[in-house]
């Protein structure tokens, strides 16, 4: 039996911490952490995660505002967004969330975000830091990766990764951070001629794709860990028996239950360690983007 990592328990632990620290910048330098969520259109997913990362603030006592601007609004309407919040004294953190509607140029955004603030990591100057390994803000999902493993004492040096999916918010950072902790990497692509050959080699293999049981037992080394990172919904009429059995519950309750890209049944009984899916990767997220914005205030105070 593998040992399963509990992402909800780990963030907790992250949340309760910061909570503390919090607590101390405000007691010593009289700041709360603030995060600025910029939210344009009517994307339901987005709005989720928006409403996800609204309360993850309250939790730990930061001070957050969120900008919903409409489905129409121009790329200057985000950019003099992004100039208030770059200059507002209590914000120290700026995300826009994606996706943006496709009159606005994500990439124009992004870089219009100052990197000081840039809590989501995707700011240039940050991929250059994190390439050339200096101080900066990290992505959060990838981040969430790393932070899991130390914690779970599971050590990255020396051994072979392969990280399937080469996306700039997950795969390529992910793939970045595992070598500067010393692994060995392999990356795949939707070009990788043969997934299964990189795949099988992996100590520590991360999946990052957005296809479900893309990763089957026959492409997994005996004791391996694996990280999960896909979140795809199966509504109860494409699911199979395996699928309709395990999360019976799910099915009667929402008619839809919540899977990674592993074919989590059949791989965990060979692996040592495996992240769930809810529940593993998914809450790490949240937690490290209010890591970085804590960081960011710390910055700003000068406190270290
Ligand atoms: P993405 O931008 O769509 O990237 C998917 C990557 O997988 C791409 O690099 C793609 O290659 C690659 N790929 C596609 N088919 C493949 C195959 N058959 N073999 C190998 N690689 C393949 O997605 P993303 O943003 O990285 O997200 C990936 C998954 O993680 C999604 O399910 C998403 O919902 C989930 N996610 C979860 C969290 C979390 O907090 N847990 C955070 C972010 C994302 P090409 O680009 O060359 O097509």
């Amino acid at each position: 039996m593998a040992k399963l990592i509990n992402g909800t328990q780990i963030s907790n632990d992250i949340k309760n911490e910061i909570k503390e620290e919090v607590k101390e910048l405000e007691r010593v330098k009289g700041i709360k952490p603030g995060l600025a969520v910029i939210l344009v259109g009517d994307n339901p997913a987005s709005k989720v995660y928006v409403a996800n990362k609204q309360k993850g603030c309250e939790e730990v006592g930061f001070l957050s505002e969120t900008i919903k601007m409409p489905e129409d609004a121009t790329q200057e309407d985000v950019l003099k967004q992004i100039d208030i919040y770059n200059n507002k004294k209590d914000i120290h953190g700026i995300l826009v969330q994606l996706p943006l509607p496709p009159q606005i140029d994500k990439k124009k955004v992004l870089e219009a975000i100052s990197p000081l603030k840039d809590v989501d990591g995707f700011h240039p100057v940050n991929i250059g830091k994190l390439v050339a390994q200096e101080d900066g803000f990290v992505p959060a999902t990838p981040a969430g990766i790393i932070e899991m493993l130390k914690r779970e004492k599971i050590s990255i040096k020396g051994k072979n990764a392969t990280m399937v999916g080469h996306s700039e918010i997950v795969g390529k950072p992910c793939a970045l951070l595992l070598l500067n902790e010393w692994a060995t990497v392999t990356i795949c692509h939707i070009e990788t001629r043969d997934l299964k050959m990189h795949t099988i080699n992996a100590e520590i293999l991360v999946v990052a794709v957005g296809k479900p049981y893309l990763i089957k037992e026959d492409m997994v080394k005996d004791g391996a860990v694996v990280i999960d990172v896909g979140i795809n919904k199966i509504l109860k009429e494409n699911a199979n028996q395996e699928l309709l059995n395990w999360r019976k519950s799910d099915f009667d309750l929402k008619g839809s239950t919540l899977v990674g890209d592993v074919d989590f049944l059949n791989v965990e009984p060979k692996v040592s360690a495996i992240t769930p899916v809810p529940g593993g990767v998914g809450p790490m997220t949240i937690a490290m983007l209010l890591k970085n914005t804590l960081k960011s205030a710390k910055n700003f105070a000068q406190m270290k």
